[in-house]
């Protein structure tokens, strides 16, 4: 049984440059593993707490405390406990915090070691990442949600909605989905930069010219599909990460210099469903805006895909009142809003055992960490997003895919047993 025999957390830089933790844990055996953890912009109210120290230094978002809670507090409980049981690991911390919000250790603390325990046990028995967590599972790769056009919070446009993805539609390879992607990726840039406009990358990677309008920014995705060769709707698809949340004021929503009700928003986005070959709506509305939630999955969930975000902050609880309401058909996971891989890996369980589509997704600022790209495959989830084909630490992700995929064997279709 390999014991932890040593937790070392630093600070490091995310890749906005703002300070992050990186964990590493040693075993008895002689085997290490090594975490670093995102951090998103756009973040929902009632994601676990982010433990930052305020301040001066680095503009107050230094993460001194957590790395201190880490050596000081987390190493101590944990020394000497088996590192195969991800859920007694999980559960200490959790029981040390004592908070339901992480607040006191930091969630960013907590899921480091989580993470790094996990990583170490896998080097322990000589797996990879994935199929230690997936165990004898039969894996399938996920296919791309790629962000290639940014407004919100991730860009300085005037686009209102926060992401723009294209999805492959076709069943193939996952190199196959990047080609694809990175093709009508590079062909938006050559565009935007024929007809004069700026083609200078947001936060994840996507282009963040300066367009107004919602329309203006899906005839350009539109544009940049065709140019590539690709038939819209058959071939790739438009998903949307409308981060409503950011755009909610008193009870109504702005967008495209409007002023919209809940019901409104809903006929906004039927309109845009006819015009475009949209097929996810991440976020359409608010993280408390349940019942609009509900309209909506009730009237277009037979269509498309309708993901909680800030909605569920990869919470199981609020994922439950999700199902019980039947507020949508997707939740996107982000391990670093609950803050343990076990709470992850359960809210996953949670949201598969009712149909869920499952979306692993990264935060805007990231690391080189990768191991939402093999938790993808550990899950089997449906999709990734993992930002554009450009930028070390999105492209970081894909390449591990890239990998996998590669030790997989070579195959046509991605639903493959692992030969190893
Ligand atoms: P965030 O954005 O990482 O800035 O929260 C990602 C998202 O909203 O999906
Ligand atoms: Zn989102």
């Amino acid at each position: 049984m390999p014991l932890i025999k040593h937790v070392f957390a630093r600070e490091i830089l995310d890749s906005r440059g703002y300070p992050t933790i990186e964990t590493e844990v040693f075993l008895d055996s002689g085997t290490h593993g090594k975490s670093a953890i995102p951090s998103g912009a756009s973040t929902g109210s009632f994601e676990a707490v982010e433990l930052r120290d305020g301040g001066t230094r680095f503009l107050g978002k230094g993460v001194l405390g957590a790395v201190k809670n880490v050596n000081e507090l987390i190493f101590p409980a944990l020394i000497g406990k088996n590192a195969v049981d991800q859920a007694a690991v999980d559960g200490i911390m959790i029981g040390l915090d004592g908070t339901t919000n992480k607040g006191i250790l930091g969630a960013n603390a907590i899921l480091s070691v989580s993470l790094a325990v996990c990583k170490a046990a896998a080097n322990y028995y000589r797996l990879p990442l994935y199929r230690y967590i997936g165990g004898l599972a039969k894996y399938k790769l996920p296919r791309p949600m790629m962000n290639i056009l940014n407004g919100g919070v991730h860009a300085d446009n005037r686009i209102d909605i926060q992401e723009f993805m294209i999805v492959p539609v076709k069943e193939s390879s996952f190199m196959d989905y990047v080609i694809m992607c990175s093709t009508v990726y590079h062909n938006l840039k050559k565009h935007l930069k024929s007809v004069g406009l700026n083609s200078n990358v947001g936060d994840e990677g996507g282009v963040a010219p300066n367009l107004s309008s919602t329309k203006e920014a899906l005839d350009c995705v539109m544009n940049s599909i065709e140019i590539s060769g690709y038939k819209p709707g058959e071939e790739v698809q438009i998903a949307i990460d409308v981060a409503a949340s950011e755009l909610h004021e008193d009870g109504k929503y702005q967008i495209d210099g409007e002023c919209k009700t809940s019901s409104q928003l809903i006929e906004f986005y039927g309109k845009l469903m006819d015009d475009y070959p949209i097929i996810s709506f991440e976020d359409p509305f608010a993280e408390e805006d349940w019942s609009t939630f509900a309209e909506m999955t009730t009237k277009f969930g037979k269509r498309v895909q309708i993901v909680g975000d800030d909605l569920y902050v990869t919470n199981s609880k609020r994922l439950q009142k999700g199902i019980d309401m039947a507020a949508s058909n997707a939740i996107l996971i982000k391990p670093n809003q609950i803050g343990t891989l076990t709470e992850t890996l359960a809210t996953i369980n949670l949201a598969k055992a009712n149909g869920y589509n499952i979306v692993i997704s990264h935060r805007s600022g990231e690391t080189n960490d990768t191991t939402i790209a093999d938790l993808s495959v550990a899950v089997s989830a449906e999709y990734i997003k993992t930002g554009a084909p450009a930028r070390g630490e999105r492209v970081a992700k894909y390449n591990q895919l890239i990998r996998i995929e590669e030790s997989f064997g070579k195959t046509q279709n991605c639903t493959v047993v692992p030969s190893h």
